[in-house]
């Protein structure tokens, strides 16, 4: 039976009656199988596995889609009930935010301000504070992210390490559409030509991690990425796994953001750097 409550007060005597673990994935709703994935990766180690679905006002900037996303609570509910979740915690921006905008707020740091962060201004900042608060207000032992956003797992790690909270950080793998193209709530904005031409991303990435030479690995990343007129690159960039510079060799990181039309999509993969390839 999964429970749907909406105050923290609920969600509070929801949790008294939890016995075991408390499990949590956090999300914005408008659910799909990358998120279900994150659930039943939960549900494997924890019989009590709670979602918070919440679109954060703090972590949109000006101009971008905060009115506009996807709101699909009856949906969301019935996917929550068929991955075997306990609790389901919807809240309101009230519930949330009892005294309205919080004036102490969380500082993500130097890798607050790379690729994300240096596009989206203050994203980081409200994306840090919302989790820091869900992670208390649930009382989580364990909680799951997705690597779809891997700047914002990299950050919830750091958070977790550098404030000592007492929750475990799991990272999921990014579930794709067969075709390549990697899962979001925001793929519904795409028109069918858009969707075409957002392929382009996972390719590109696909392709460059396929090289093991760092300059090969960027180079045929931007050509696919320059071949596709539909998409306007923001960045793509080859990190370390921790996001900070590549190595000469071993695991690295490739991340890309673009426009397709009105959309802003990201996507990232592992690879393996490769000396002399
Ligand atoms: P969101 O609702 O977009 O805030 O995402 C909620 C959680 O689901 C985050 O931890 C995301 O990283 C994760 N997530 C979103 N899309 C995917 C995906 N395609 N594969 C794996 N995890 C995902």
């Amino acid at each position: 039976m999964t429970t749907l409550v909406h105050t923290r007060a609920d969600l509070a005597a929801a949790l008294d009656a939890a016995t075991g673990e408390i499990a949590v994935v956090m999300t914005m709703g408008a659910l799909h199988e990358g998120h279900r994935r994150l659930m039943r990766v939960a549900r494997e180690r924890s019989a009590f596995v709670l979602v918070t679905i919440f679109v954060n006002p703090l972590q949109f900037g000006p101009g971008e889609d905060y009115e506009r996303y996807p709101r699909t609570l009856d949906d969301d509910l019935a996917a929550c009930r068929a991955e075997g979740v306990s609790v389901v915690f919807a809240p309101g921006r009230d519930d949330v935010y009892p005294d309205g905008a919080p004036s102490v707020t969380m500082h993500p740091g130097p890798l607050g301000e790379i690729l994300e962060g240096a596009s989206r201004p203050g994203h980081f900042a409200g994306m840090l504070t919302v989790v820091e608060k869900l992670l208390m207000l649930t009382r989580a032992d364990v909680a799951y992210f997705g690597e779809k956003d891997y700047q914002q797992l990299a950050l919830i790690r750091r958070m977790v390490r550098d404030l000592e909270l007492p929750a475990e950080i799991v990272g999921v793998p990014t579930v794709r559409e067969e075709d390549g193209l990697a899962l979001s709530s925001r793929n519904r904005y795409l028109s069918p030509e858009e969707r075409r031409a957002a392929l382009a991303l996972s390719r590109a990435l696909r392709e460059g991690a396929a090289q093991g030479d760092p300059e090969a690995v960027l180079a045929v990343a931007q050509k696919i990425l320059s071949e596709e007129p539909g998409v306007r690159p923001d960045y793509l960039a080859l990190t370390g796994a921790d996001l900070g510079p590549a190595p000469a060799e071993g695991p690295a990181r490739l991340l890309v953001a673009a426009r397709v039309g009105a959309t802003r999509l990201i996507d990232n993969v592992p690879l393996t750097l490769l000396k002399g390839a």
